[in-house]
């Protein structure tokens, strides 16, 4: 009873500190202790659940359950500290799916404990059977979803499969038709507990997982990946009314509220109807833009571009997810650095979604010591770039790609970007002409104020900082040298 009681406080502090967990990791100042807070309540969690369970199970299953807790946090730990942060969003997806296919098992050994040793027999009890069964569907349902949708999403974040949307005819009404299945399923299942409907429902939800994230397109994966996020803590939820642990239904529902409204908070800045991303793109046409170049682009090198720098008043950084890859923060810093010593002004514009994980530039670019003041949001920078000498659109792509304003028809339609091309000279760091995440080509390439600067972002800026010289003035080019000696 002692025992029962001070887990049920334990529990009860842990629940407190994962509240003051989120709280933490809302803000920038707060968020190294927000993580401490997450570490503690989930600790307390562990040991809590262990020594409780350690009254009523043998010495041996005790030992199995410290091992297993010992295998999975080395082997946590040896991944975190081998993940680059371009691979996050792919962790956290192969996570999400480890917490569907816990829910699911977890519902399958409910089932099959009920139907070996009798309701009577088990902690359910006679009198609960049917909501029993409901929950052990339902948390199948939604485990299964989160695990097969996990997969999908980690297959295309890490570009193991193509990030276009999958779009089978008639895509709304196989989700909608599934859907009505498994609300058929539950109530036949919850009147007669049959293995076969149990078989049932489990498939049906691994291939509804499967389709609902499939038929996403590449541009939408954010929303996405907090999408799974929340299904992974119902699943959690789902798994804690079946193992009746009040923490792990508490934790569920708080990881299920967050990536609900953060889903929300992204499918709003990136002007997308939540209820049709949740709904595997409902309503979404197949996408007709292509991946197929779009007229002549121009070529410019490092010591022209050095030169058009030393000449702007005023230059715009655009950061995407190809100066994570290149690493081209610090080079990026120092050329901010030269050239705000000789008087222009620098600021940076961040996509909310540039990179791989919300934030992503931010980190990358506070890493390098550039100082917050100059690093604006879209929606900050938006009206200025028409104001603007010279943007460098350093490894971005789909965040600066004007078909989502000027073509209906194209899979990012509607999504706001950086309006780059208002600026009087736009250089795009790149390697080729490849399309961005969503595989979709960037008119922006074509346009008659762009010049590509190809090759790696990080090699690119440390040859502009050569030409540039060491105090911000261009070492002279053979163009500059001819107009020179023209001029006199
Ligand atoms: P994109 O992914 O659209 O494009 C990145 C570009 O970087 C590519 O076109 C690539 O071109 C270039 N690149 C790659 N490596 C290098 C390198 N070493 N040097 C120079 N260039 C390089 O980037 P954005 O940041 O503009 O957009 C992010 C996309 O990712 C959006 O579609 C977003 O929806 C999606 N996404 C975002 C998430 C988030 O939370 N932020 C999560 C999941 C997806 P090339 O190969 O020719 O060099």
């Amino acid at each position: 009873m002692t025992s029962l009681t001070t887990s049920h406080a334990a529990d009860l502090v842990a629940a407190l500190l994962f509240i003051l967990s989120l709280a933490g990791l809302s803000q920038h100042r707060t968020s190294r202790a927000g993580v401490v807070y997450g570490i503690a309540g989930m600790a307390l969690a562990l040991t809590a659940t262990v020594v409780l369970a350690a009254q009523s199970i043998t010495a041996g299953a005790v030992t199995l359950v410290v091992l297993a807790m010992a295998l999975g946090a080395a082997l946590g730990l040896w991944r975190a500290r081998r993940v680059e942060m371009t691979q996050m969003p792919e962790l956290i997806a192969v996570l999400h799916s480890f917490v569907g296919l816990a829910a699911v098992l977890v519902g399958w050994n409910s089932y099959l404990e009920v139907e070996a040793h009798g309701a009577a027999q088990t902690a359910v009890g006679a009198d609960l059977l049917g909501i029993h069964h409901a929950e052990v569907v339902i948390g199948v349902f939604i485990g299964a979803v989160t695990f097969t949708g996990s997969v999908v999403a980690f297959l295309k974040l890490s570009a193991r499969i193509r990030s276009r949307p999958l779009t089978l005819p008639g895509k709304n009404a196989l989700n909608l038709g599934a859907l009505g299945g498994f609300v058929a399923l539950t109530v036949w299942f919850t009147i007669s507990p049959d293995l076969s409907l149990m078989i049932a429902v489990t498939a049906l939800a691994l291939v509804l997982g499967w389709h609902l994230v499939a038929s996403i397109g590449g541009g939408d994966m954010p929303v996405v990946v907090s999408m799974l996020n929340s299904y992974s803590g119902w699943a959690a939820a789902a798994a804690g009314f079946l193992l009746d642990n009040n923490l792990l239904i508490v934790t569920g529902a708080l990881v299920g509220s967050s990536g609900a409204y953060l889903s929300y908070i992204m499918c709003k800045a990136m002007n997308r109807s939540f209820l049709s991303v949740i709904a595997g793109g409902f309503g979404i046409e197949a996408p007709s833009g292509s991946g197929d170049e779009q007229g002549e682009h121009r070529e410019i090198r490092a010591a022209e571009a050095a030169e058009a720098l030393a000449q702007a008043r005023s230059v715009v950084i655009t950061p995407g997810y190809g100066m994570a890859v290149a690493q081209a923060q610090h080079p990026v810093a120092e050329l901010t650095r030269r050239l705000r010593e000789r008087g222009v002004e620098v600021r940076f514009g961040i996509h909310p979604v540039a990179g791989r994980l919300p934030g992503h530039m931010n980190v990358l670019l506070a890493e390098a010591k550039v100082p917050y003041d100059i690093v604006l949001e879209m929606d900050e920078i938006n009206d200025d770039f028409a104001a603007t000498s010279v943007v460098l659109v350093i490894g971005a792509n789909d965040t600066v790609n004007p078909a989502a304003m000027d073509d209906p028809a194209s899979p990012i339609a509607g999504m706001p970007v950086l309006r780059v091309w208002e600026a009087e000279q736009v250089i795009v760091f790149k390697r080729s002409m490849a399309s961005g995440y969503a595989g979709v080509q960037n008119p922006l390439f074509f346009r008659e104020n762009s010049s590509m600067l190809f090759g790696d972002a990080k090699q690119s800026m440390e040859d502009i900082l050569t030409a540039l010289g060491t105090d911000g003035r261009t070492a002279p080019t053979p163009a500059t040298r001819q107009a020179t000696t023209a001029g006199r």
